[in-house]
């Protein structure tokens, strides 16, 4: 028998529509490109975004179509973010930092009708225009007055808004229908694009305002640094429209510097990227005395975050970190580091020991780990394998991609990470199972080394990979980027991890780098790595 509740569908546009009637005066500030800092309010969002889902169906634009963008988080990213899902169409967020044959691939992969182009990618998506088969034209997201050149018939943001009235009511339709796309970064092959649905987005939003999830309120101010390209900016533009909380869009600048800049003179409360974003952030304190007068928390993930970047935080700004794990095929959050009620007066290094696991799962979210045969392990918190989820949020299938990629166990979707879960259902990475180091027959945890190496204050970014050993198969080699200005030792390095590790992970060795090779989501890259270091020879292989 069915209920007699409203059958409502849960669509994207009920959440600016929501923050517009609700939190309408509450402000969006942005670091733009052509007009500095600039201001306004959910309500003149929500008016803006529906004038531009108005010109985009003028343009011709059909429900289902996909729309890319390629921007920075900025005002107008939000507005096309609402308009291209609000009227119906696929809001396609494009990585400028993947390599052109990339972003070739995923445009014509996706047969993006228009793109959305901030100026400072005008010569990219130039060069790229004649590979594109299904472009019918750019926008780029400024005033006439900023046009770049050289795209001679591309569109203006500006114009296109002015163009049309704000007397549009934002259509009802399935809520299973697609809303946006996100191409993984494709380390091997090429990218593979995760289609979310307005129902996924909106369940994945109410488990990301939730006290166990980010904990977002209306009385938060927040920063998304994880850039919009990069899963939804981990689906803090919905989060913020859902609870009608203020937003601060940094734009194109994340350098220490321009950071501290907006979270001090903006009241950032709650802030969220990848740890070398941070990096970045805490040299600029150390470096200039400043501090964090205002944030209360910082949403650390994408990779996992180093104990020492958690206690600098912690103990030395006053700013809780929130250490979270997930992926683009998770919309993408999939655990956040809370605590359980046993846990919740923990303080001091029992708390920080607690924090080092990427989390525990929201609803809505189910996990289990197994072995190479598919058998589930238990949660004993030692025994590591791959890491298993399932949920309303978790990719099912990719997009348009024949064939698909076998589900190893049906109904469950494989992640690649490879963890151990506790007793209390907090998961451990130890690693992606790529960059899992096998050192006769037994597994070596990188992630673990890597955060031990960071901890040592001489050093600023460290990546441990596995070189060919001829007796274990493979040995670990730590290659170490050093503070600047600073020294240490290889002997001086391998001394720091006695005591803190079982003596047989300890590297037979260690290089020295003046940088490492990062993706285009600002991750390590240990396929660029390996590569780099492939015919290191260890000193152990006698
Ligand atoms: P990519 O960077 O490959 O485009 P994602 O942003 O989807 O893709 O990355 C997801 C991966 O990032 C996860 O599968 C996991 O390996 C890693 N990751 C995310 N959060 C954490 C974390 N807290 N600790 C360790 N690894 C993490």
């Amino acid at each position: 028998m069915l209920a007699n509740m409203m059958d409502q569908p849960l669509l994207i546009s009920s959440l600016i529509a929501h923050a517009a009637r609700y939190h309408g005066q509450t402000e969006i500030v942005s670091r733009t490109l052509d007009e500095g800092i600039h201001r306004y309010n959910w309500a003149e969002a929500e008016q803006r975004s529906k004038r531009l889902a108005k010109a985009l169906i003028a343009l011709g634009v059909q429900p289902g179509q996909r729309v890319g963008t390629m921007a920075w988080n900025t005002y107008r990213h939000l507005e096309a973010y609402y308009a291209i899902a609000g009227m119906g169409a696929v809001t396609h967020t494009i990585n400028p930092r993947l390599f052109p044959e990339q972003i070739e691939y995923i445009v014509n992969h996706a047969e993006n009708q228009f793109i959305f182009c901030d100026t400072s990618f005008a010569d990219l998506v130039a060069g790229l225009l004649p590979s594109f088969t299904t472009v019918k034209g750019i926008i780029f997201m400024c005033d006439r007055a900023s046009m770049p050149s050289v795209v001679p018939d591309a569109l203006c943001f500006e114009e296109l808004i002015a163009g049309q009235d704000a007397n549009y009511t934002w259509p009802e339709f399935d809520e299973r229908n697609a809303a946006a796309l996100c191409y993984t970064s494709g380390t091997t092959g090429n990218p593979k694009g995760a289609l979310y649905s307005h129902r996924s987005t909106l369940l994945h939003t109410f488990a990301a305002i939730a006290p166990d999830g980010l904990g977002i309120s209306a009385s938060e101010t927040v920063l998304p640094v994880v850039p919009m390209f990069h899963v939804n900016a981990w689906g803090l533009p919905y989060a913020c429209a859902m609870v009608g909380a203020k937003m601060v869009m940094p734009g194109r600048d994340l350098d220490g510097a321009s950071l501290h800049e907006l979270l001090d003179g903006e009241q950032v409360s709650l802030t969220a990227a990848v740890p070398a974003v941070w990096l970045g952030l805490l040299n600029h304190l150390r470096s200039t005395g400043a501090t964090l007068e205002h944030m209360k928390r910082v949403v650390i993930g994408g990779s996992a975050c180093p104990r020492a970047m958690m206690e600098t935080f912690q103990d030395q700004y006053g700013v809780e970190v929130i250490h979270a794990w997930g992926m683009t095929e998770m919309s993408p959050l999939g655990t956040v580091n809370t605590p359980k009620f046993q846990f919740k007066d923990l303080v001091g290094k029992a708390k920080v020991d607690l924090q080092q696991s990427a989390g525990r799962p929201m609803y809505g979210v189910d996990m289990m780990i197994v072995d190479e045969n598919d058998q589930e392990m238990p949660w004993d918190g030692e025994s590591v394998g791959e890491l298993m989820v399932r949920g309303p949020w978790v990719i099912d299938a990719y997009f348009n991609t024949d064939p698909q990629p076998a589900h190893r166990i049906p109904g469950w979707f494989g992640t690649g990470d490879v963890c151990a879960i506790d007793p209390d259902g907090y998961i451990w990475i130890t690693d992606r199972i790529k960059d899992v180091i096998k050192s006769g027959g037994e597994w070596i945890s990188s992630i673990d080394l890597e955060n031990i190496a960071v901890g040592h204050p001489n050093v600023a970014e460290a990546a441990v990979i596995g070189i060919y050993h001829p007796r274990w198969d493979e040995r670990p080699l730590l290659v170490v980027v050093k503070q600047p200005g600073e020294d240490v030792t290889k002997d001086e390095m391998l001394a720091w991890f006695e005591g803190k590790i079982a003596k047989w992970w300890t590297p037979d060795d260690v290089a020295f780098v003046d940088d490492l090779p990062h993706t285009a989501t600002g991750k390590l890259s240990k396929l660029q790595l390996r590569e780099r270091f492939k015919d290191y020879s260890l000193p152990t292989s006698g």
